[in-house]
């Protein structure tokens, strides 16, 4: 193999993933006349940004008394007051401009009578400060996702921006510096191999939700970006807080939306009881969500679970009549009628927490400078690579993240992170030559799956991988289940070395996405086993029995995961916000 061998491909900026992050991102930099590349392994409105169901949040205050200050509030405590304050002010500010630039994009938001977007009330939203419910969430009916995905690829076709579909991404490529320069890729169907040189990098390839057996997530969701960024030397944030969503369909996975919940929705137990009342007193059903998923854990494991086994909980829409759920949650009538041949207006859902959402990721600023440790300062951006969206750690999430602030969280840092490049790119006018060797390892890493034949398969792996982490690091942890999970993870890590795929379906370029994935999917797997196991005492969503509370004293930092030595380091929490006071620690209950 020799670079000129390898056709080559130059833009000014390369984005890795064409969902909600990635598109937004590429939209600004278009319009401000920059060359763009979009590179995604599966056709740009498949990403999974069109499966988002509920909405996004703004304190437009359309539906009831909003402003952005009782939004970041609400994000602070949500994040149990792990999230970045500067970061989440920004956001929660930001959130209104980039709603109604949706709104000038085309996107079909339902509507109030007044004509204004509706808005629904989602979990850990309050009106002053912790106060009556709010009403934050703006929607297209249960669909918004899908609305926003195709309005941000039908703007950039018009942008002109430039899409390589159905490519996929096999690693960075750097300079001899160590400066990122742009991808080596391939093209899945042809299996042609392209180098993709950019003066600026953005990964936006969204979460993991394939680590773990039960997810809401789909199959391309095996975090390749942070796979990536962790060979590329970046260290992963936060990675042991992974959100379990409290409303999956019992058995499998697929989610309903909390937006079901905002529309008056309830749980109840075997006894018909609405169990929430018990752990949440004030917000019920809204409670956050790693309160909710708790709750139904915990019922289910006292006895209170419904069904023959008595291994769920059932979520009542019955109540709100078939006009409503036909008007605010179609998506999610037919998803029940389809799936389970019930008719939500007619019969109770059966639900159990799922494994959802990625709160970890690749470190970054609020302008999506990808920053890692340099010395002794916690951190220092590095030139030219930027991350944004559910791959990114801002870190507005912290340790659990209010449903709704994703699809903000994407389109605000996809927004921000384009307009530092735009600036960037003035600074940086002329390409850098390529370090021959990181094409070679890129290369190697790819042609390692050429061999087909004898050899344990890539399938059985991935699977006994999704089993232990949904075994080993599930909603409740301890130690002595970690340190296993450890154990285990790290066996299937090595096992994954002498795994062989086979071409029997005459789909090779696919049986080798397939095990690229699996090799990113590992890598991921123990960022996350190695950061839960060093984190003792409970905060969101990393919920320890041996360590049932939260420690402000030891534990407000975030942590960073580096695969070399598979060790871990710390840094502060940012709790000084840009304009505002700070929200202390408090204790967290709804
Ligand atoms: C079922 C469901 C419902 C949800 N509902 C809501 C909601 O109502 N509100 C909310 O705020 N959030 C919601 N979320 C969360 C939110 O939808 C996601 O966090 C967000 O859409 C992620 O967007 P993204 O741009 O980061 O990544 P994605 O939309 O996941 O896009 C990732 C992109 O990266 C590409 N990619 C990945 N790896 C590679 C590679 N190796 N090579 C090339 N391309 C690659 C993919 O092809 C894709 O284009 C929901 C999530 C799920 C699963």
């Amino acid at each position: 193999m020799t670079i000129n061998s390898i056709q080559t491909r130059r833009f000014d900026t390369l984005i890795i993933g064409a969902g909600g992050g990635g598109l937004r991102a590429a939209l600004q930099l278009a319009e401000a006349d920059a060359s763009v590349a979009v590179v995604s392994k599966v056709f740009p409105t498949r990403s999974h940004t069109v499966a988002a169901q509920g909405g996004m949040n703004a304190a437009l205050a359309n539906v009831l008394p909003d402003n952005w200050h009782w939004h970041m509030f609400d994000t602070v405590k949500g994040s149990d007051y792990l999230g970045d304050q500067d970061a989440i002010e920004y956001m929660c500010r930001a959130a209104p401009k980039v709603v109604y630039e949706l709104e000038h994009f085309g996107v079909p938001f339902s509507r109030l009578d007044n004509g204004r977007i509706y808005q629904r009330p989602f979990g850990g939203q309050s009106q002053n400060f912790g106060g009556e419910q709010a009403a934050r969430t703006c929607a297209a009916a249960d669909r918004t996702g899908h609305a926003i995905l195709h309005s941000l690829y039908q703007q950039n076709i018009r942008a002109r921006t430039h899409f390589f579909d159905e490519y996929f991404a096999v690693d960075l490529l750097k300079d001899d510096e160590g400066n990122v320069l742009g991808a080596f890729v391939f093209d899945i169907h042809t299996g042609e191999e392209i180098i993709i040189e950019a003066k600026t990098t953005l990964i936006a390839t969204g979460g993991a939700g394939q680590l773990f057996r039960t997810t809401t997530n789909a199959l391309i969701n095996t975090g390749d970006g942070m796979a990536m960024a962790l060979r590329a030397g970046v260290p992963l944030q936060d990675m042991e807080f992974f959100q379990f969503h409290p409303t999956g369909i019992a058995g499998r996975g697929m989610l309903i939306t909390e937006g079901a919940r905002g529309e008056g929705g309830y749980l109840v137990n075997a006894m018909g009881e609405r169990l929430m009342e018990r752990y949440a007193p004030k917000a019920k059903d809204l409670a956050s969500r790693d309160v909710v998923s708790r709750a139904i854990y915990t019922e289910v494991k006292e006895g209170r679970g419904c069904g023959p086994n008595k291994d769920h909980v059932m979520l009542k829409l019955d109540h709100l009549g078939e006009d409503v759920l036909q008007k605010r949650l179609p998506g999610i009538r037919q998803t029940c009628i389809t799936f389970l041949g019930i008719d939500p207006a007619e019969q109770a859902i059966p639900v159990y927490p799922t494994a959802h959402y990625t709160m970890g990721g690749i470190p970054t600023d609020r302008y999506g400078q990808v920053v890692v440790p340099v010395k002794d300062t916690p951190e220092e951006p590095v030139n030219g690579l930027y991350a944004a969206g559910e791959c990114a750690c801002v870190s507005v999430h912290g340790a659990n993240r209010l449903g709704g602030n994703s699809l903000l969280d994407i389109l605000v840092f996809g927004r921000s992170a384009a307009n530092h490049i735009i600036g960037y790119l003035k600074e940086n006018r002329y390409h850098r030559p390529m370090n021959e060797a990181s094409v070679e390892k890129a290369w190697q890493r790819l042609h390692r799956w050429d061999k087909t034949g004898e050899g344990e398969s890539v399938e059985r792996i991935r699977a006994d991988l999704k089993k232990s982490m949904e075994d080993n690091c599930g909603v409740f942890r301890t130690q002595e289940v970690l340190d296993n999970g450890i154990k285990e993870v790290s066996a299937i890590a090595e096992r994954l070395k002498e795994a062989r795929i086979s071409d029997h379906t005459g789909m090779f370029n696919t049986a080798r996405v397939e095990a690229l994935e699996l090799e990113n999917l590992m890598d991921v797997a123990l960022a996350t086993v190695y950061s839960a196991s060093a984190r003792t005492e409970s905060r969101g969503a990393h919920s320890r029995i041996d360590y049932p509370e939260r420690d402000d004293k030891n534990w407000m930092k975030h942590s960073l995961y580096s695969s070399e030595g598979r060790k871990l380091d710390y840094k502060p929490v940012r709790t000084k916000p840009m304009s505002v006071t700070s929200f202390p620690p408090r204790p967290r209950v709804y």
